[in-house]
């Protein structure tokens, strides 16, 4: 969990009883389908009703890719298979010290996995358009790069960054582990900064396409590579528009412009 603590924001303010009512009403309103696979299924020999001790052991929590645990129980997502490449994910529920069943693939319910832990508090609970854009984003990249940026090895990180206000000046983030979330960052990490005026935008495309933006700059490798010219914004663009985000590419152009000083052979309408 990614907690932001902000020289200007008091986080027991009336915006955290916001976030529980959210929280609750977002809990009742959309029950997961959790048990569509289990009954007399078998996945890798875990079945409906096996313990979690007995489970844990065929998929140790250090292996999970990612974690989640609420008043209804654990989600805990592997690879599928865990060893050997990737082609899937497999979501597990334990409930009551037993498994409910699993789901393959359930992006929604990895993408609130993965942001509860990587993504700041000050993002989830004060600018709720770039988490809503965040969301979109990562729920519609193709599966082998949102199985590239999530992978726990090498996180992204996303946090915010105030242009006014006295947190201009400075502002912490927290990433707080606790003893089930499996290890992370050992093949280093990437942090995405959101300005705090990407929240102002009115409407999600322009702010989808800058995140999407970023996020190809990520599964292009261009920071470790040093490649920081125009070829690699155009290429960048190239991964926006193939993973469908054209329209909200062009929202964000015209909405955040070109950087200062930027030569126009970057520019690209
Ligand atoms: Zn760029």
């Amino acid at each position: 969990m990614m907690v932001n603590i902000c020289y200007n924001v008091n986080l027991m303010n009336p915006s955290r009883i916001f976030f529980v009512i959210l929280l609750v009403f977002f809990i009742v309103s959309q029950p997961k389908a959790f048990a569509a696979r289990g009954g007399n299924e078998k996945l890798h020999g875990v079945f409906q009703g096996m313990t979690q001790e007995k489970f844990f052991r065929a998929y140790p929590r250090k292996s999970a890719r990612t974690y989640r645990e609420d008043e209804n129980g654990q989600w805990i997502t592997f690879n599928e298979p865990l060893k050997g490449p990737v082609l899937h994910m497999a979501t597990f529920h334990v409930q009551q010290g037993k498994v409910a069943g699993w789901t393959i693939d359930d992006r929604d319910e990895v993408v609130d996995e993965y942001l509860g832990e990587f993504c700041s508090q000050g993002i989830i609970r004060g600018m709720p358009k770039i988490y809503a854009a965040l969301k979109e984003v990562l729920r519609r990249i193709s599966l082998p790069d949102f199985l590239n940026v999530t992978d726990r090895r090498r996180p992204v990180l996303v946090t915010e960054y105030y242009d006014s206000g006295t947190a201009r000046f400075a502002n912490t983030s927290e990433i707080i582990s606790s003893a089930e979330d499996a290890p992370a960052g050992e093949m280093g990490l990437t942090i995405i900064k959101l300005s705090s005026a990407l929240n102002d935008a009115d409407s999600p495309l322009p702010i989808e396409g800058v995140l999407a933006h970023e996020l190809a700059h990520r599964v292009l490798d261009h920071a470790r590579k040093g490649r920081v010219t125009c070829n690699a914004e155009r290429e960048a663009n190239g991964k926006v528009r193939q993973w469908g985000f054209a329209e909200e590419f062009k929202a964000a152009s015209k909405m955040f412009g070109h950087k200062e000083g930027e030569p126009v052979s970057c520019r690209e309408e």
